[in-house]
């Protein structure tokens, strides 16, 4: 038999190079192969809109002020198209996001991992196989072997296939697209993103590069009843932001596999991290700050319960960490997908109140819960608006107080 792995992470994105940062921070000298099909730097789909929180967990793992150079953007945008006329709010988060390429993002973070000791490797995962003493990885014409694996193999997870463990059902998978477009002139200095009022959950967003780019795009549910196709997409994203789509080039599209699915941590010694173990926000799309997250805690559990307790471990660990806001975001997205004013109802609250603002972002992008007073705030509006019919108040541009 050939070596044996402390670690194989299959997927250099971040949640992958985040566990292996992760795994070489709690256990210096441990042996971890950081394993891709793709050669870097390289593209994947995304808004680009980077979280402060997910910059924070790079910090904790010895990557601080890794896009320093990128502009902060601190202005948020958000809109709820009603025939244009619906309510929006626009304020400065407490905390800039950046907006930054995922060539250059990944490839950040990918290097800080091998330069903290991971071993780059290059191969197509087909299979794992886990037994008593370990698991055995079948890769383009060779076999790995490893004490634990972290999958952190993305959305499509060929590593969660090969445990037998389903994706996200409907209802729980999305699509999005994204291109690259000269930004218009009044989304330069912030991001802007526009729900679709008929199709929920669904939004067009704008985000500035910062070089005179937008990266932008649309996403919603997959349904059985209406193929996502890219004419379709693309035409939604003109509905909602009008001519941000001229010019626009690298149009790609990508799922968004939400964690309102509910998925969970099987036990054993294959862990799974980010868009592999479906952890992408039902109400916003961000998945950068769970995948470095779930990515550092897969990482810390693999080496410090390096065998068949690493599965159970590392499930404590994302309960501590996710647990309430998971459980949280989930009922707030069944009840969106059930109830049309709530989204109108939560964007009008936050024009009023500068603490439902601040809630809003952060159970968005970060692991926030929300307050009392937003949820009486925004739960009063529903009602005002008639629950069910969604015929909310119209609501001006304000600025939060
Ligand atoms: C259009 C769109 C817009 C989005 N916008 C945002 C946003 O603005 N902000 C945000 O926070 N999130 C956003 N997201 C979500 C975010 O992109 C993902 O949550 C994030 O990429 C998850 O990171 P990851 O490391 O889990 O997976 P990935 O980034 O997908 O990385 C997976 C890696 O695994 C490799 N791989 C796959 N299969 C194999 C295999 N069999 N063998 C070896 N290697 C393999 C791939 O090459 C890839 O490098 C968006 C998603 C989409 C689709």
């Amino acid at each position: 038999m050939g070596e044996v792995w402390d670690l194989v992470v299959v997927g250099a994105g971040p949640a992958g190079s985040a566990a292996a940062l992760a795994a070489l921070r709690v256990r210096p000298g441990a042996r971890v192969l950081l394993l891709d099909r793709a050669a870097f730097p390289r593209d994947k789909p995304c808004g680009d809109g980077i979280a402060p929180h997910a910059l924070d967990v790079l910090a904790d793992l010895g990557l601080p002020g890794l896009v320093d150079d990128h502009r902060p953007v601190h202005r948020l945008h958000l809109a709820v198209d009603r025939g244009r006329a619906g309510p929006a709010v626009v304020g400065d988060m407490r905390r800039p996001a950046r907006v930054v390429p995922r060539t250059v993002l990944d490839d950040r973070i990918r290097a800080g991992a091998l330069a903290a000791g991971a071993v780059p490797g290059r191969g197509t995962v087909r299979a794992v196989q886990a037994g008593p003493d370990g698991v055995t990885l079948t890769v383009t014409g060779r076999e790995l072997r490893a004490r634990v694996v972290v999958a952190a193999d993305g959305a499509g997870s060929a590593v969660r296939r090969s445990l037998g463990l389903a994706g996200p059902p409907r209802g729980h998978l999305a699509l999005a697209l994204r291109g690259y477009a000269p930004v218009r002139a009044d989304l330069a200095d912030e991001q802007r993103i526009v729900f679709a009022d008929d199709d929920r959950p669904a939004y067009a967003w704008s985000f500035p590069v910062g070089d005179g780019r937008a990266n932008v795009g649309y996403g919603e549910l997959l349904r059985d009843d209406r193929p996502l196709t890219r004419e379709r997409l693309l035409r939604r994203l003109e509905d909602l932001l009008p001519g941000t789509t001229a010019g626009g080039t690298a149009w790609r599209g990508h799922h968004l596999p939400l964690s309102s699915a509910g998925a969970r941590q099987p036990d054993g010694r294959v862990l799974l991290a980010g868009d592999a173990l479906s952890l992408v926000n039902p109400m916003t799309g961000e998945g950068l700050y769970y995948a470095v997250l779930s990515g550092a805690c897969a990482g810390a559990a693999a080496v410090a319960a390096p065998g068949a307790g690493a599965g159970a471990a590392h499930r404590r660990m994302l309960r501590r960490r996710l647990g309430a806001h998971l459980r949280l975001t989930g009922a707030v997205a069944g009840l969106t997908a059930r109830l049309p004013g709530v989204v109108p109802a939560g964007v009008l609250a936050a024009a009023r109140h500068r603490s439902v603002f601040d809630d809003l972002v952060e159970l968005g992008l970060g692991r926030g819960l929300l307050s009392v007073p937003t949820v009486l705030r925004v739960g009063g509006g529903l009602v005002r608006g008639g629950l069910v019919r969604g015929g909310l108040v119209r609501g001006g541009l304000a600025q939060p107080s």
